[in-house]
């Protein structure tokens, strides 16, 4: 992992974003702001399954209007994406929303567009400067958007990326004249080789914090692949402050995935058990789908720390190959043995496979409370217990792991 890039920092809120600031995790609302109780129900079903900051539309008064109900109600800070009126951003502001989304391009006035920013100053609000693909080419000036599109006709990757540079320091000018300097940027793409090499050119440029996203990924099923691999990268190269992963989906996958990645990268620690699972291949001697997708359930109901759970599809390679898991299963023909750091447990029968791995977790996690157990120990070494006999008596062949 390379190093963190460093940024400016700003506040949304209570929440710090850029500099030494953990990386933010967001997502947006789907339905509508002007809802009151669904609007409140959602942010905080958003707040609980992680996200850091909640984005809210509002394109009508109605919406603004909302803010003064939500915003007391909401576990964390929101922000306001606005987009043509301007007035929406003040009416917001003015609600005490902790951050501005704004597309200065997509506001006609410059006037007006500074008016939001001595708002904005006056309530140290920062802003969200987006030059995102689907808004880049202008739409107004006739010449202006030939000329545009005449560039992206030729060299489409190269003249978005230009492009997207070249309105950022527009805009930024515009933002520097009032003294301004609470910026947050974003340029995303709907293909993710743009997005890394989009905001790895904004980081070479300029050092506001950075907002990373794919935008219109898509379905969870396909916009993981896309949104993973674009902020994955940029962030493995230290690069972004906050993400948003975009999906055509309840926005809670969006908060799970970030949250995942995040994790993942050392970036953000985990607060629940991870789950490590085998693929099962042709020594499998149980339905592990079925036993890891019932162990997931579970696991969504218990209040469990962020111990290591390995659910393992035979007894014989699977030791070797969760190590460091503090609890973990190696499911035979029909039964399995349970593990607690390193240490046989029990032996089970597959109908009790279920219940007895929740509640080794469960006793785990009290030793843990007690302070006789500590979490994630790399060290564990699990020896393979000896291979149970299958239906017909014989012993399967024990199979080491390559490399051992
Ligand atoms: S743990 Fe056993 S069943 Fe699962 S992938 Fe490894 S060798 Fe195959």
């Amino acid at each position: 992992m390379t190093p963190r890039r460093p940024t400016r920092q700003v506040f949304v809120g209570a929440v710090p974003l850029g500099g030494e600031a953990p990386v933010v995790l967001q997502t947006m609302t789907a339905g509508y702001t002007h809802d009151v109780d669904a609007c409140i129900a959602e942010v905080q079903k958003l707040a609980r399954a992680g996200a850091d900051i909640v984005r809210v539309a509002v394109p009508e008064k109605a919406d603004t209007e909302a803010l003064k109900h939500i915003l007391p109600a909401s576990p964390v800070p929101i922000v306001a994406d606005v987009h043509f009126h301007f007035q929406r951003a003040l009416e917001a502001i003015e609600a005490g929303v902790h951050k501005i989304r704004l597309n200065p391009g997509n506001i006609q006035d410059r006037k007006q567009v500074l008016r939001v920013i001595a708002a904005c100053k006056e309530r140290r609000i920062p802003i969200r400067v987006g030059v995102n693909e689907g808004g880049i080419v202008e739409r107004r000036d006739k010449d202006t958007r030939a000329e545009e599109k005449a560039t992206l006709t030729q060299d489409y990757a190269g003249g978005l990326i230009r492009l997207m540079i070249e309105k950022t320091e527009e805009y930024l000018r515009i933002f520097d004249e009032a003294d301004y300097h609470d910026i947050v940027i974003s340029a995303k793409s709907i293909n993710p080789r743009i997005v890394i090499d989009a905001y790895t050119a904004l980081s070479q440029r300029f050092d506001f914090p950075l907002h990373l996203g794919v935008t219109h990924a898509g379905p969870p099923e396909t916009g993981r692949i896309r949104s993973i691999t674009a902020l994955g990268t940029l962030l493995a190269n230290g690069i972004g402050d906050t993400i948003r992963i975009s999906y055509a989906a309840d926005p809670v996958y969006e908060v799970e995935d970030g949250k995942e990645l995040l994790c993942c990268l050392g970036l953000r620690s985990r607060t629940e058990p991870e789950l490590i699972a085998c693929p099962a291949c042709g020594r499998i001697e149980v339905d592990l789908y079925k036993l890891v997708t019932d162990v997931r359930h579970k696991l969504a109901e218990e209040k469990l720390p962020p111990l290591k759970l390995a659910v393992m599809g035979c007894v014989v390679n699977g030791p070797g190959e969760c190590e460091g898991a503090d609890v973990a299963i190696f499911a035979g023909r029909g039964k399995g043995i349970i593990y607690v750091q390193g240490e046989q447990k029990a032996i089970v029968t597959t109908d009790a496979m279920l219940d007895a791995l929740i509640r080794e977790c469960r006793d785990f996690a009290e030793k843990v409370a007690r302070g006789e157990a500590t979490l994630k120990n790399a060290s564990v070494d699990i020896k393979p217990p000896d291979p149970l006999p299958r239906g017909d008596g014989s012993v399967p062949l024990r199979v080491m792991p390559i490399g051992r």
